[in-house]
């Protein structure tokens, strides 16, 4: 099939949830995409922070062929051990000492919000439920999930929203102090905000946001679903700033392009979930965790981090010297390859315009480029990017 009939095809028969970009990749390698008319792409959104060894990587593609063909699915009722070793490599290279797996970052989520209530429940009584988020953050599309959500546009028509949840602006320590009440049992962060345009915590910030909850017996909720597994330039977000949480989420990277969430918690905090508590039919199977196995060995041990740093510091120092010479562009940010350049103007035309040149990124939050490459990119994929957006930034100016 060709785009346009693909286009068509889709069109007619998949609900139109997605404001979609004409255009039908059909195959991937490394940091390459191919579309149906086998035109290639620089694909710096990797399936936006997803694919963080970029497409097909030998290592995943080997597990999941191996454990396609020994053990697709089997229940939880048994022990799995593609799924045990997963959490292993997950804890030991976390603060965490369990973790549960399922699908997604909002299943994740969820399943954060619900272990939360449960451990407040125990730990403080039956008053204790209430979630303080952040404004502007990103938690998935669940009910509870868009709830989490502090941004009104993805809750809009789907109300009544479950009760318990409050939002207050993001690096703001007072209002975070001043929202906490009798009813409070967790807060639940980003640590780098992705969708709302790549916005990184300030250090103080969530030192204070941990003082807090030890004084308040809160429990600090991560989402790392988009900033985890590398994607900073170390394995988890968290670990730049020396603040652990109680209870974290992932999801995006962690099966290398393979589906797969998990939601990790500290000993104290995971013993409120007892058997019965939290399931899922699909969580952790062999094949999905064979997929994170492999993808995160080859993070964990393959120089991925390192490569991630040094090329992220790169890009970032170029992204700079971009903001210098155009003046529509408002900021540079972000940590390792997580990246954002926030402009005075939409960035669609932007995007497009480096589509058709070639080149991948996408823009969160109506004016910010984000870029989140895989973390195996070189400092030439990153020389080739850069004179793309040059060029299309130029004629921006023009
Ligand atoms: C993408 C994302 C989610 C939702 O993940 P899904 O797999 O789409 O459910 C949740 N939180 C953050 C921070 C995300 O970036």
């Amino acid at each position: 099939m060709n785009t346009s009939d693909i286009m068509q095809l889709s069109d007619k028969y998949v609900m139109h949830t997605y404001g979609r970009i004409a255009m039908a990749p059909v195959r991937g390698e490394g940091t390459l995409l191919w579309d149906a008319e086998g035109r290639a792409y620089l694909d710096f959104v990797a399936g936006i922070a997803v694919n963080c060894l970029g497409h097909c990587h030998p290592a995943v593609v080997r597990a999941i062929q191996e454990q396609a063909a020994r053990l697709m699915h089997v229940s939880n009722l048994y022990y799995i051990e593609p799924q045990a070793r997963l959490a292993e490599i997950l804890v030991e290279n976390s603060c965490a000492d369990r973790a549960f797996f399922c699908n997604s970052g909002a299943e994740a989520n969820e399943g954060a919000i619900k272990l939360a209530r449960k451990w407040a429940k125990k730990q403080h009584g039956p008053d204790r439920y209430e979630i303080i988020t952040a404004e502007n953050s990103f938690h998935g599309r669940t009910l509870a999930a868009i709830t989490a959500t502090g941004q009104p546009k993805y809750q809009k028509y789907f109300e009544p929203l479950p009760p318990g949840f409050k939002y207050v602006p993001f690096n703001d320590l007072d209002a975070l102090a001043g929202a906490v009440g009798p009813h409070t049992c967790a807060i639940m962060l980003e640590p780098v905000q992705g969708e709302s345009g790549v916005r990184p915590a300030a250090a103080e910030y969530l030192s204070g946001v941990r003082e807090l909850c030890d004084r308040n017996g809160l429990l600090l909720i991560f989402d790392e679903v988009q900033c985890g597994l590398g994607r900073t330039g170390k394995f988890l977000a968290y670990q730049h700033y020396g603040v652990e949480p109680d209870i974290f989420t992932l999801a995006k990277a962690l099966g290398g392009g393979f589906p797969i969430g998990a939601l990790l918690a500290k000993e104290q905090v995971a013993g409120a979930f007892a058997p019965g508590d939290h399931a899922s039919t699909f969580g952790g199977n062999p094949l999905a965790c064979a997929a994170g196995l492999a993808a995160m060995q080859t993070i964990v041990n393959g120089g991925v981090l390192e490569n991630c740093n040094r090329v992220g510091a790169y890009f970032k120092e170029k992204l700079h010297e971009l903001a210098g010479k155009y003046s529509f562009i408002r900021e540079v940010r972000g940590m390792g390859l997580m990246l954002g350049m926030e402009l005075a103007m939409p960035g669609g035309d932007i995007v497009n315009r480096c589509r058709e040149r070639g080149l991948l990124i996408n823009c969160a939050n109506n004016t910010v480029l984000r870029i989140v490459p895989p973390l195996i990119i070189t400092n030439a994929d990153v020389d080739r990017a850069l004179e793309i957006i040059d060029g299309v930034l130029r004629e921006q100016q023009a």
